[in-house]
């Protein structure tokens, strides 16, 4: 059942359901890795619960972000999809789009700004994508994105406001679940809520009862401001070591299923993120970015009371280059 809702733009939009996540499972088997779900005992005697961390950090590309592009370039109507698809971003869904499109054989061009870290550029570019570079003080990306596609009859696949990147997000609780049997919590990141609202499909339909908590940064908490106020806040771009959720607003795809699905949202800081990273390098030999650190680091500071409970937390990238790593790690 998809439920339809009204919004302020023009046509009602169709919600992605569950049925959407098993659909992207579907497509996703034997494409994505059905990534470890790993277990800490100091983590468990620290908080007094049971934890399970999914670690998309070892996702193919690093991070959960392959799951949503490959589903929604599958789900592209043949004819449509052999065109090409393009994109903007200057972080993991660029990524994730680039190897999908490769996978599948469809031409992927992605707009990054000419400031983007020359090793994401290259990483693009080496996973075949055609990389367009912009001026992102003086040119509209969106525009530019929609007259490239337009000239080209390319399909605009967005990092999170979309039916079948949701649905294709969803498949990681979805497999996190069918592992760890029912839980009663699961905590999950956000930038624009593609992630969690695709999880929370999932974890309602295989976990009945179960509370999906929303995990942002506190300089960008615009999806706990939204939540609480009704409708979508929009803020200034965050200042935040998290720059997988430095997103300004969350979606109108996103933003509805959040108010049904997600039963709060809480921030952390950027040191408490620091200190996460901390804990997964050393204690359980994982390198996880600072935006993939978000929801352990709520259930690690209890800023979410855990105790008792069996929770699932999901680790979501770990694509930060060694320099920058040690960096926020010496200081
Ligand atoms: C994109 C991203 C997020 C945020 O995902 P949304 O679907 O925008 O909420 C979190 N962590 C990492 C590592 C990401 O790449």
């Amino acid at each position: 059942m998809s439920d339809l809702i009204a919004t302020d733009t023009a046509a009602p939009l169709v919600l992605p359901d569950f049925a959407a996540v098993q659909r992207a499972a579907a497509r996703l088997q034997g494409i994505a890795i059905r990534t470890p779900v790993m277990t800490s005992r100091t983590a468990d005697e620290a908080t007094g619960a049971r934890l399970f961390f999914q670690c998309e950090n070892l996702q193919r590309m690093g991070a959960f972000k392959f799951r949503g592009a490959y589903n929604a370039i599958a789900s592209l109507p043949d004819g449509v999809r052999q065109r090409g698809v393009i994109a903007f971003s200057s972080g993991n869904h660029a990524q994730g789009m680039a190897l999908a499109g490769r996978l599948l054989g469809v031409p992927v061009t992605i707009l990054m700004p000419l400031d983007a870290p020359e090793a994401k550029i290259a990483a693009t570019r080496g996973y075949g994508a055609e990389v367009i570079l912009f001026d992102r003080y003086s040119q509209d990306r969106e525009a530019l994105g929609r007259q490239i596609a337009g000239e080209r009859g390319l399909s605009l696949i967005p990092p999170f406001d979309h039916p079948e990147v949701i649905a294709g997000q969803g498949t990681a609780a979805m497999e996190l679940i069918e592992e760890t049997g029912p839980l009663d919590l699961l905590l999950v990141c956000l930038g624009g809520g593609g992630l969690v609202s695709g999880c929370a499909l999932a974890a309602h339909a295989l976990s009945p009862g179960i509370r999906v908590i929303g995990v942002e940064p506190e300089a960008g908490n615009d999806a706990q401001q939204s939540l609480r106020a009704g409708h979508i806040v929009k803020i200034a771009v965050p200042k935040t070591i998290a720059d997988g959720a430095q997103t300004a607003a969350l979606g109108h795809y996103t933003f509805p299923l959040i108010q049904r699905d997600v039963a709060d949202i809480v921030t952390v800081s950027d040191p408490e993120l620091v200190e996460t990273m901390r804990f997964f390098a050393e204690r359980m030999k994982l390198v996880v970015e600072p935006t993939g650190c978000l929801a352990a680091a709520a259930a690690l500071t209890t800023k979410v009371p855990v105790r008792g409970l069996r929770v699932g937390v999901i680790i979501s990238g770990g694509n930060t280059d060694l320099a920058s790593f040690c960096r926020l790690l010496a200081a």
